[in-house]
């Protein structure tokens, strides 16, 4: 027989399948020697009292045995010779919508403008060395998009909770531990994400499909009002629909639309800086023992969320235990993100902190800085955000000495709008430069990231510290853009068969939302395709 049970117990009890069998033969009166297996369904953690408890919900199986899978595997077909439909881009929302694709007996052919995620790996790291950023091969571009080396959160606000688990259940069958199905807050690590991608892109490849790397879409090809292909860096390729996933980082993407008089609106943002703090402070804090996180319990994760003058300023795309890398997708740009590996084991943990930018908001004169182009600009064109993101990013560089080491203050300084004399170690592998960034930065955002801070210091005791290092900037939280589309055939509203895709369309904000809109978006196209080919 099977009973499900929700139980809330001591760590050490929950990291340890024989000890809830013990607890559900005491509490549950089952007799321990008929029990079988049991399999955790959801774990979470509560840590608002000094004992930690975990919540779990749990399967126990009795005089039976568990299933031998503990994900649902999809079946895929042999799509050689059917109609094609193009994926551009090969981050979450591509990739996923290539294999949705398959699903429906289309043929992806995804075209890529970095490399393979593996080559990819070398660029990344030289810019630590060298200080040079491959604009078409960093952070943000190259097989797994800017997903490929995060953290690899795969938690979201999205409520569409089938297709969730239908994307956590992909990663599974691609490589993924099933644990992602269990736990609240689910991640991959940027050590496990590299060997699920390609294995994504083995389906592909298996079932027909077609995976250009180093190949840019420059143009889209576009006959009577609908696309006919593209026009990529390596030739032409014509199919009659075109999934655009480029993310929010291809700048030249959105400018050539607007060039090419396609309908995009302007989207708010939010920026920042990166906050780093050491892991064991953190821990310490959340789990309120001096002692730290012990043996049961994984690095500490937070979050923080407030208004300071009518804006929200909050914690966001936290990683317990990472790095703060450098994420430039071009030259003569700074900004930073996070990532961590699946232990979580680092010395630091670090978060993006934040303050809303609305549409409005960048023609403020508090938003106005020193860098080129501002003068003349028009603040109502659709690219007005992304332009005001990428003057940030410019100053950033300029204040990092033109190079990719980023500008810092230890935390109480930059409230106390202090210079700092020195910093923190960081994990920042580029290297760190004590900066005034409280007064360079735009006092729109730097006021209310000083107020936030006063306030999440006062709420979580010894969290405002001089131990923490303020690292700037986080500029790319999501896309600046919206392509615009219908909202229920997700096509382009001017243009029949494209169709815009993922964070960079504007309709996702990381992984897991660009995956799901990735596989509605290929649902769509396959629908689409199939209203114009007798098959
Ligand atoms: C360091 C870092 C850490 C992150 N951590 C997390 C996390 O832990 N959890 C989370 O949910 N989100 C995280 N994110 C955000 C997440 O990665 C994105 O939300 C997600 O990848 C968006 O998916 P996407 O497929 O829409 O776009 P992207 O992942 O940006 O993929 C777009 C792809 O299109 C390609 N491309 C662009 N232009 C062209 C062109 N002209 N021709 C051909 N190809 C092109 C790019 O090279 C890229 O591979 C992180 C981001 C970064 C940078």
């Amino acid at each position: 027989m099977i009973f499900d049970y929700q139980i809330r117990v001591l760590p050490q009890v929950a990291a340890n399948e024989h000890a809830i069998m013990e607890y559900l033969a005491r509490e549950k009166g089952h007799d321990i020697r008929s029990m079988n297996a049991v399999r955790v369904l959801r774990r979470s953690i509560d840590a608002r009292q000094r004992t930690i408890f975990m919540n779990l919900t749990v399967r126990l199986f009795v005089n039976e045995l568990p299933p031998t899978d503990d994900f649902i595997c999809r079946e895929y077909r042999n799509v050689e010779g059917r109609p094609p439909a193009i994926v551009v881009g090969a981050g979450p929302a591509g990739l996923f919508a290539a294999l949705k694709l398959i699903e429906k007996g289309i043929r992806p052919i995804v075209v890529e403008r970095g490399k393979d995620v593996r080559s990819r790996k070398v660029d990344v790291a030289n810019i630590a060395r060298t200080h040079t950023v491959d604009p078409e091969s960093n952070y943000c571009f190259g097989e797994g998009g800017a997903g490929a080396y995060s953290d690899g959160k795969l938690y979201t606000r999205s409520k569409k909770r089938g297709s969730i688990e239908g994307v956590l259940n992909l990663f599974c069958q691609h490589g993924a531990s099933a644990s992602i199905l269990a736990d609240a807050h689910p991640h991959l690590g940027t050590d496990k994400l590299p060997r699920i991608i390609e294995n994504m892109r083995k389906t592909i490849l298996v079932c027909g499909g077609e995976v250009h790397f180093n190949t840019r879409m420059d143009e889209i090809l576009i006959k009577n009002g609908r696309v006919c292909g593209i026009a990529t860096s390596r030739g032409e390729i014509l199919a009659d629909a075109v999934i655009l996933a480029t993310g929010h980082s291809a700048k030249d993407v959105y400018r050539k639309l607007y060039a090419g008089g396609v309908a995009l609106e302007s989207k708010g943002i939010a920026v920042g800086v990166r906050l780093e703090h050491p892991s064991q402070l953190i821990d310490c804090i959340r789990y309120h023992n001096p002692m730290g996180r012990g043996k049961y319990l994984p690095a500490a994760e937070y979050s923080f969320t407030t208004q300071v003058d009518g804006r929200g300023v909050y914690s966001f795309c936290m990683c317990p235990g990472g790095v703060v890398v450098p994420s430039a997708s071009g030259s003569e740009e700074l900004l930073v993100n996070g990532m961590s590996p699946s232990h979580r084991g680092g010395r630091w943990s670090n978060s993006g902190m934040v303050v809303q930018v609305n549409v409005e908001d960048v023609a403020h004169p508090d938003m106005q800085m020193e860098v080129d182009g501002i003068e003349g600009e028009d603040f109502s064109s659709p690219l007005a955000v992304l332009n005001f993101q990428e003057r940030l990013e410019r100053l950033c560089w300029l204040m990092g000495n033109r190079r990719q080491t980023a500008p810092a203050q230890r935390m109480t300084d930059f409230v106390n709008s202090k210079l700092s004399y020195d910093l923190p170690d960081s994990s920042y592998a580029p290297g760190l430069i004590s900066s005034p960034m409280h007064f360079w930065m735009p006092r729109f955002i730097s006021s209310r990231l000083q107020r936030g801070f006063e306030l999440f210091g006062r709420s979580s005791r010894g969290f405002l510290t001089r131990e923490a290092t303020v690292i700037g900037m986080e500029t790319r939280t999501s896309s600046p853009i919206r392509i615009v589309r219908d909202a229920d055939t997700l096509q382009h509203t001017q243009i029949g068969g494209l169709f815009p895709c993922g964070e960079g369309a504007g309709y996702a904000g990381g992984i897991v939302s660009a995956a799901v809109d990735g596989e509605r978006c290929a649902v769509s196209a396959a629908e689409y395709i199939d209203a114009f080919h007798v098959r």
